[in-house]
């Protein structure tokens, strides 16, 4: 049996997920078991799926405790921010008016 990438060099031993033989060169042993360098980079971007998949739970996690929080005291302190954008609106709209009878009143003089 020859090596499956080395059709000149004799296999050394199976890939175990794939079941193809390979030479030593190709093969890398993961915890005492022997993969090919397919299967490898296989493994190793099923890991960094899981390692994101996992991040990405954690972040969903923090962002619903936020929601909650925000939920909890966001009530108050929304309410305020409302009333307080109502009561700068209510100024410059005053203010715009005022203007407005200045400049009437002065034109008409
Ligand atoms: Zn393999
Ligand atoms: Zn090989």
């Amino acid at each position: 049996m020859k090596c499956k990438t080395h059709s000149k060099i004799d296999a050394t031993g199976g890939c175990i997920n794939c079941g193809n033989f390979f030479c030593d060169k190709c093969l890398h042993k993961i915890k005492g078991k022997n993969y090919c360098n397919e299967c490898t980079e296989e493994l190793a971007t099923k890991a960094e799926d899981k390692n994101n998949e996992s991040k990405n739970e954690t972040k969903v996690i923090v962002q619903q405790q936020q929601q909650q929080q925000q939920g909890e005291g966001g009530g108050l302190l929304s309410g305020i921010k409302f009333s307080a954008g109502c009561c700068i609106g209510l100024i410059i709209v005053v203010v715009i008016i005022a203007i407005f009878i200045l400049m009437a009143s002065g034109g008409y003089r």
